[in-house]
């Protein structure tokens, strides 16, 4: 049955979305966040480091003036004080400009390749867009563009001030016009996209403390920001299933792991039974745990896994 049967607003929609955010990612996020000021102490240490020039002349000036009666040193340490200041507050300037250019550079990527969605252009696809901003109680829809991506099944989103916009990679949208006329599976990616944009992931509140928690070395970049995209991914394909009513989701991993051809002629079931880690020793299974623990998105057993149980908010992340 078609679980959005059960819904008939937008409000009841949302409310489903509330509950089924995954229940580590806003734990996950605070840890970011907390990891995101200690790497902005990094950041701003290692501007310290930068102007230590100033300290070594204060040093100098120190040593070969022991009896310093016109108080130049404490003069010496006030202007480093404020050239600290202004420099910690001009990196930070220089940061968000350059974070907000690489936002638009991906919003400029869109204006000069992509094709839009609207009525005339995958018009489909376009009456998707209203359907689930109405549901989502956006006033605006996103923008949605369509890009050629030689061969590779993607879609993301992303913000810039004012704007939310959505790319389909052409291959995913070759899916609904092509071979299989599959236009719910689309539909399915698609929602997702939209899920993380309902759940903020891609606003810069949110994503600004991942960037800040990468200047910790290694433990940023390689588990606690892919750990709480895992979450949030997982977060995201609850939202697809209470737009879309679950049609297609298990189609849409097996997209995602056979291709778009392909894909139709897999047994969901056996492929789980195939992937049921009491089939490998520990040393195999330890070997998976890792693939897993690096990925942005949870590997595909764990997905799907989340997937086949709707209504619960979690998914394996480690
Ligand atoms: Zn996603």
């Amino acid at each position: 049955m078609d679980q959005r049967q059960m819904f008939f607003t937008p409000q009841d929609v949302q409310a489903v979305i509330r509950q089924t955010r995954h229940n580590k990612e806003i734990p996950i996020y605070v840890i970011t966040i907390i990891a995101g000021i200690v790497g902005v102490i990094c950041l701003l240490s290692q501007f310290e480091a930068e102007t230590s020039f100033l300290n070594d002349i204060k040093e100098i000036f120190d040593e070969t003036n022991p009896s310093d009666s016109f108080g130049i040193a404490a003069i010496l340490g006030i202007l480093i004080f404020i050239l600290g200041i202004i420099g910690g507050i001009g990196a930070f300037i220089l940061f968000f400009i350059s974070y907000l250019a690489s936002l638009y550079g991906l919003y400029a990527d869109q204006m000069s390749y992509s094709i839009r969605v609207s009525e005339n252009n995958y018009p489909e696809i376009y009456a998707k867009v209203l359907e689930y901003s109405y549901l989502l109680g956006w006033r605006k829809p996103p923008e949605v563009y369509v890009q050629q991506m030689n061969g590779e099944l993607n879609a993301f989103t992303c913000w810039v001030p004012g704007r939310v916009f959505i790319q389909l990679n052409a291959e995913m949208v070759d899916i609904a016009y092509l071979e299989h006329k599959d236009f719910d599976t689309l539909f399915f990616v698609m929602a997702h996209e939209f899920g993380h944009a309902y759940l903020h992931h891609v606003q810069i509140h949110y994503t600004i403390w991942n960037t800040f928690a990468n200047f910790i070395p290694f433990i940023g970049s390689y588990f606690l920001l892919p750990l709480l995209s895992r979450s949030r991914e997982y977060s995201a394909d609850r939202v697809a299933q209470a737009l879309t009513g679950g049609k297609n989701q298990i189609d849409c991993m097996m997209l995602l792991a056979a291709g778009r051809h392909a894909y139709k002629y897999t047994n969901v079931y056996d492929y789980m039974a195939w992937v049921d880690k009491r089939r490998y020793n520990i040393i195999e299974r330890f070997a998976r745990f890792i693939v897993n623990m690096f990925a942005d998105h949870p590997i595909m057993p764990y997905r799907t896994s989340a997937i086949l149980d709707p209504y619960r908010r979690s998914g394996k992340l480690l």
